[in-house]
């Protein structure tokens, strides 16, 4: 059994050790050598403006190449570097990379950039912000922070005082997976959000569920009173992009304009270079 669980595990095994309960420890440990193993990497996916499809900006999302089991979903380590604080080396990593990447771009592309929760929770989090733009070069106003409610959820005032600081330098905040969370519409009045992004799930059933159209409706609606711009994500099929830019969704992001991608990022900064080969979308010009 020890064998089993692989090298680098120290401790005794309990007979009664639940296999999933020693394969989520190893995994961890795994995880806290991924930096200086180089087994990170960052993949970007569009957001396009919902009506020019132009790309309007790329989130950067994490992922990591494990040695024995392959790639491994951030929905499954995100969750547990969290668990064990390494989230927040991870997460430096993660925005001072992206802020790399990104400072070869074309000056109109905009950056997005997850947040967990539990690099809320600690006050370093808008100077490690503000010491990746400056060692990069780029522009905060092109930096887009995602969180989610959860952020919200543990100490208030504390994530009000992050939020505040990033907003000081110039950096913007999205709600991320909105809808899903707890007690959203009091949030989006207590906190400095600039953007909404509507969580997939409703973009899903968008094709079998009228429901699902009533709530983006009303999300959008919710936007404009706010004056916030309304992102749907998870956009698959032209049929869930025309109701999404019907409904007034300002920026749409999903798979039927681009797949996370590891090339194109690196390939933007020829994106002067007539015929980009990887990403045919960013053919558009800035909107001038
Ligand atoms: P998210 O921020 O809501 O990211 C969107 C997720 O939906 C991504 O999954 C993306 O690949 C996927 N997606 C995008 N378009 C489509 C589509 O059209 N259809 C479907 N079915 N899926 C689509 P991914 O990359 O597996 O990331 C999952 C979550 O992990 C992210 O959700 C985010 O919460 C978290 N995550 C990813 N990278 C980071 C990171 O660097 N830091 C932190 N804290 N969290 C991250
Ligand atoms: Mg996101
Ligand atoms: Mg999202
Ligand atoms: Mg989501």
């Amino acid at each position: 059994r020890a064998k089993e669980a692989g090298r680098g595990t120290c401790c005794f095994f309990d007979g009664d050790m639940d296999r999933a309960v020693q394969a989520r420890r190893q995994l961890e440990q795994d995880l806290r050598h991924t930096l200086i193993r180089n087994q990170l990497y960052l993949v970007y996916q569009p957001l396009v403006c919902s009506q020019s499809r132009r790309v309007a900006g790329y989130e950067a999302l994490v992922r990591w190449k494990h040695p024995e089991r392959g790639e491994v979903s951030p929905g499954d380590f995100i969750p547990l570097a969290e668990e064990s604080g390494f989230i927040i080396q991870l997460g430096e990593w993660v925005i001072r990379e992206a802020c790399r990447a990104a400072s070869q771009w074309p000056d109109h592309i905009t950056l997005a950039v997850n947040v967990s929760a539990v690099q809320f929770q600690v006050d370093t989090l808008p100077g490690i912000v503000r010491d990746a733009l400056a060692a990069s070069g780029f522009d905060p106003r092109r930096l887009e922070i995602e969180i989610t409610e959860s952020v919200l959820m543990r100490d208030r005032d504390a994530a009000l005082a992050t939020l505040h600081r990033l907003k000081a330098d110039g950096v913007r905040i999205a709600m991320d997976d909105f809808g899903t969370g707890y007690s959203s519409l009091s949030n989006l009045q207590a906190f400095p959000f600039d953007k909404i992004k509507i969580d997939r799930s409703f973009v899903s059933s968008l094709d079998s569920d009228d429901a699902a159209r009533s709530i983006i409706r009303a999300i959008v609606g919710l936007g404009r009173g706010l004056n916030l711009p309304v992102v749907a994500e998870g956009v698959e099929t032209e049929a869930q992009h025309r109701m999404v830019a019907e409904e007034g969704c300002a920026q749409a992001q999903g798979y039927l304009f681009g797949r996370p991608s590891r090339d194109l990022a690196e390939g933007m900064g020829q994106a002067a270079a007539p015929v980009p080969s990887v990403a045919p979308i960013l053919v558009a010009a800035p909107a001038a």
